[in-house]
């Protein structure tokens, strides 16, 4: 086996070293903890939030309706669903054409969860050079203690998000009446167990694993790199050769670089690669290198940016470009998408109708010569208040309809059934024919929808 064979064979089946990031101060960290308290914060409050008495965000699976506030999807809205999908995944390609891969490093839900179990493990076990004495050290009884108090609150912390999550799903008032009477259903505990226990596996132990051997995303995202994107780069002909030196020392007489090879941005890496090394596909341009960098660069008195976010272009001095070819394409369609998408939304029928035949008898010819087909019509209200509905037919002359009222009301978000009566004077008709059935609302907003029908009559 070749000496690249046996490094590669090592590296596959190497015993996975766990990774102690340095805490880290500056204005990249500033801006992540910003990010982790916005996203974490909407994720655990939405699901409390109540809009007009309900629930403001519930994907009603039971029901077969998504409440997000004003707004109602039924089944026959889930296209906007598939839309916003393809929404986020374009916008997701235009981030990564423009900036690389800031999303993994400020709102990927692995990078979120991830720094609030860090934060938990220095809270309980102290800064990093005490958490690798701790793992070092014998099972005292501080040890235990100290572990013990770690694992106690990220196993609540991952329960507590398997329940939100299951929040989203199911009234989370009634959920939390429920597990607090130990009553929840077996598809509830398990979503919670699960959606917990996957939190608790991937922010608590699997961490960087997930990025560098889970992530799909970090698989594909290189075909959209090129040399205007932007990166967390080390500026090698600023920073080689590296070496130590003394404060004040003129280190370019002695013909040094700006690195003074403190390793800081190696000990503060969550994914524990050496960034000087060049870019590598477990980085993740979390910048928390850039931080620790640019700490170490004022002490020293040089300038900071020796490790920055740049593009290749830049760091070799070539002039740097936002507009290009894949960034307008994927931009002018990300904002045709979202204009259609609101437009559509604007304009969609809040309103439906279902037509569905009396399957009893095909038609009955009546004492007054009138033949009559009898109809189930299903009328859908997904506006956010009730309306009053006529019934009204049309595609054959001399139509007849009665439906045992002047209107029928529907409430907000309700679906109501109306067993509908359609006459023709015999004679109009023979064999069948198609009509339509269409409703509208009889109050302040105009509103309408058109089914159709078959109408069957005496052939003679
Ligand atoms: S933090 Fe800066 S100075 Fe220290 S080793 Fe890394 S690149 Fe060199
Ligand atoms: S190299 Fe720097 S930007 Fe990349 S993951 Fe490590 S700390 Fe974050």
């Amino acid at each position: 086996m070749s000496e690249v064979e046996e490094r590669v064979e090592g590296a596959l089946y190497a015993t996975r070293q766990k990774i102690y990031p340095r805490e880290i101060q500056g204005r990249f960290q500033r801006l992540r903890v910003y990010t982790v308290w916005a996203l974490l914060g909407l994720f655990y409050a939405l699901p409390w939030i109540t809009w007009q008495g309900r629930q403001a965000v519930l994907f009603d699976l039971p029901a077969r309706k998504f409440h997000i506030f004003a707004l109602t999807l039924w089944p026959q809205d889930f296209y906007f669903l598939t839309w916003l999908l393809v929404i986020a995944a374009l916008a997701l390609f235009f981030v990564t054409a423009l900036a690389g891969r800031l999303f993994c490093g400020y709102a990927c839900p692995q990078t979120v969860w991830t720094e609030v179990f860090i934060w938990m493990e220095r809270w309980v076990e102290g800064s990093r050079n005490q958490q690798i004495k701790l793992a070092k050290g014998p099972w005292t009884r501080e040890k235990v203690l100290r572990k013990g108090a770690k694992q106690f609150l990220w196993i609540a912390f991952s329960l507590w998000t398997g329940f939100t999550f299951v929040g989203y799903f199911t009234p989370v008032t009634e959920l939390a009446v429920k597990i607090a009477q130990f009553a929840t259903g077996p598809w509830e505990t398990f979503w919670v167990l699960f959606y917990g226990g996957a939190t608790y596996v991937n922010a608590g132990f699997m961490r960087e694993q997930v990025c560098k051997y889970m992530c799909p995303y970090a698989r594909f995202q290189s075909a959209m790199f090129d040399n205007d994107t932007l990166i967390v780069t080390y500026d090698q002909s600023r920073g080689e050769p590296r070496g130590a030196r003394k404060k004040g020392s003129d280190h370019k007489a002695r013909g040094l670089g700006d690195c003074v090879d403190c390793t800081m941005c190696v000990q503060v890496c969550p994914t524990g690669i050496d960034i000087r090394k060049g870019l590598q596909y477990e980085c993740i341009a979390c910048a928390a290198c850039v931080d620790a960098c640019d700490e170490v660069m004022d002490k020293v008195g040089y300038p900071q940016g020796l490790i920055r976010y740049d593009t290749h272009n830049g760091l070799e001095g070539r002039p740097r470009h936002a507009l290009r070819p894949r960034t307008i394409v994927y931009g002018s369609l990300l904002v045709l998408l979202v204009a259609g998408f609101g437009v559509s939304l604007m304009h969609r029928n809040v309103v439906g109708v279902d037509v569905l035949r009396d399957r009893n008898a095909l038609f009955r010819e009546r004492a007054d010569g009138l033949i009559e087909n009898v109809y189930n019509v299903k009328i859908l209200n997904k506006d956010g208040e009730a309306h009053e509905f006529t019934i009204a037919a049309g595609g054959l002359p001399g139509l007849h309809v009665d439906y045992g009222a002047r209107t029928v009301a529907v409430g907000p978000g309700a679906v109501r059934s109306v067993p509908v009566k359609v006459r023709v004077p015999r004679g109009e008709l023979r064999g069948g024919a198609d009509i339509q059935l269409t409703i509208r609302t009889a109050d302040t907003r105009a509103l309408q929808a058109t089914g159709k029908a078959r109408f069957l009559a005496p052939t003679n």
